[in-house]
């Protein structure tokens, strides 16, 4: 009971004073009980943010490596001021950062903004379409995003990639993103769209139509074009490990940019020492990668351009193995057995160990490769056979590329303003394909070679020549 007010007049002044007290008691009780609660869930909900992403870094660790590493994107110094520069900035070294908007497409605007015009290429890989902006009037390409089966919740890593990576590049050699935009279920990932420059052909398509094939100045202009926009990606710390004609738009100004940055990913300075060995489509796939090499860098895709380079001059895949083991062995065939002396340390590659060669290689790259491209010059051969030096520290860079006496001989690299032009098939309907390999997916497991033998490889060849068959065996 509570003492008696000095100041109450009555009995039931006492009592309403008495009552007011345990009410305002009760009120500090129950706003202590509530901030404790509040501070009881909030301590809980900071735990299972924290856990949620400790789980994230664990899933992301176990997903290899194969992230862009954000606090190594360095470049090395420019070493030409003829890029087209791009967004890039210079810190205190001398050296450029990317500058990357995080975030940026968030407030993606609607594809509702753009009309279908046709379907360019269509089929269980991937959907582009030709399109118009209403707006404006500009024709552009529109790309849809991948689902990743390999991604069992959220956003598909291939995807996200092309984007952050495109929005990052520069380059007149390489497509331009111009915005991402959405469907209405923004929820689906199918939903979101690449909106790209639209270029009227792509490589492939041009080759597989053409009735001659590219004379040897329209090779160099289509070869510098594809250096330089490489060399940018290089310089940039980015490999694009998927680099195949198809890949490679050209439009009717005799520009040559380089698209599908679904594989592409950043690497840092030095390589991440394990990244996977499941990429480039399997024509296009240097050696190290067929052997396992689970670092590499990017003389993965010098090793592409080489090829590239090869199919520029007959308009046909250069080497076009039907499985992984075939396309060593059809490797082989052009470049030589490796040895140690051609490429000393293949041995330690986790393929290279089961494998059975011949005591000694009759064959010398360069002699196979002028044989094989009887037009190209000596300048030609000795550039097409340094970028597929089986080892690949002997490929040239894309920057070495640039110099080589091929392109300051003549004839001469064809002005891109002279460039012919094709009929577009973009432009009306779909692109007719040849049918070539796709890329390695996501979810997919890199082949072991197990052991193989190509100790008779030579041999068989020679029979083959007479009618006898080739085969390989394995053991
Ligand atoms: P995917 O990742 O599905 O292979 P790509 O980016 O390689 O998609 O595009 C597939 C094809 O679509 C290319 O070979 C090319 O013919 C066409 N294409 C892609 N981007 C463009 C573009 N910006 N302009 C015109 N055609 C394009």
């Amino acid at each position: 009971m509570a003492s008696k007010s000095r100041w109450a007049d009555t009995e039931e002044d006492t009592v309403l004073e008495a009552k007011q007290k345990r009410d305002k008691e009760e009120k500090k009780r129950l706003k202590a009980e509530k901030a404790r609660k509040a501070e009881e869930e909030k301590r809980a909900q900071a735990e299972a943010e924290a856990e949620a992403a400790r789980q994230r870094a664990a899933q992301e660790q176990q997903n290899q490596d194969d992230r862009p590493p954000a606090k190594r994107r360095k470049i090395t110094p420019e070493r030409e001021g003829k890029e087209d520069g791009g967004k890039t900035t210079d810190n205190e070294g001398g050296t450029k950062l990317l500058r990357f908007e995080a975030g940026g497409w968030g407030k993606a605007r609607s594809v509702e903004n753009y009309d279908k015009l046709n379907d360019i290429e269509e089929g269980a890989y991937g959907w582009v379409a030709r399109a118009k902006e209403i707006k404006t009037g500009k024709v552009v390409a529109l790309k849809r995003l991948k689902i990743d089966s390999s991604e069992s919740v959220g956003l598909p890593e291939t995807g996200l990639r092309e984007i952050q990576i495109l929005k990052d590049c520069s380059h007149r050699n390489i497509v331009e993103l111009r915005e991402v935009v959405v469907g209405d279920d923004t929820s689906r990932i199918e939903n979101v769209f690449l909106v790209l420059e639209f270029l009227e052909h792509d490589l492939m398509s041009v080759l597989g139509d053409m009735p001659e094939p590219f004379l040897a100045s329209e090779v160099k202009t289509l070869l510098l074009q594809l250096a330089s926009g490489v060399a940018y990606l290089h310089d940039h710390w980015i490999l694009h490990r998927d680099l195949k004609t198809s890949n490679l738009l050209l439009n009717n100004r005799g520009q040559l940019k380089i698209a599908d940055f679904g594989m592409a990913r950043y690497v840092g300075d030095p390589a991440p020492p394990k990244l996977t060995q499941l990429v480039v489509t399997l024509w296009y796939r240097a050696p190290e990668l067929l052997l396992g090499a689970k670092a590499y860098g990017a003389a993965v895709d010098m090793w592409s351009v080489g090829c590239v380079f090869g199919e520029l001059l007959t308009r046909e895949p250069l080497l076009q193995g039907k499985t992984e083991v075939d396309e060593l062995s059809k490797i082989f065939e052009l470049c030589g057995m490796p040895t140690d002396d051609s490429w000393p340390g293949f041995r330690r590659l986790p393929n290279a160990r089961h494998l059975r060669l011949p005591k000694s290689s009759p064959v010398n790259t360069g002699s196979v490769i002028r044989a094989r491209f009887p037009l190209l010059t000596s300048a030609g051969s000795s550039l097409l056979s340094g970028l597929l030096s089986l080892d690949p520290d002997k490929r040239p860079t894309a920057r070495e590329m640039l110099q080589h006496e091929f392109f300051r001989q003549d004839p001469k690299p064809k002005h891109e303003a002279m460039f012919p032009t094709f009929p577009s098939k973009a432009g009306q309907e779909r692109r007719r394909r040849r049918s070539t390999p796709n890329a390695p997916g996501r979810g997919q497991k890199a082949a072991d070679l197990g052991a193989v033998d190509f100790s008779g490889i030579f041999a068989s060849r020679e029979k083959e020549e007479r009618g006898a068959g080739f085969s390989l065996r394995m053991v």
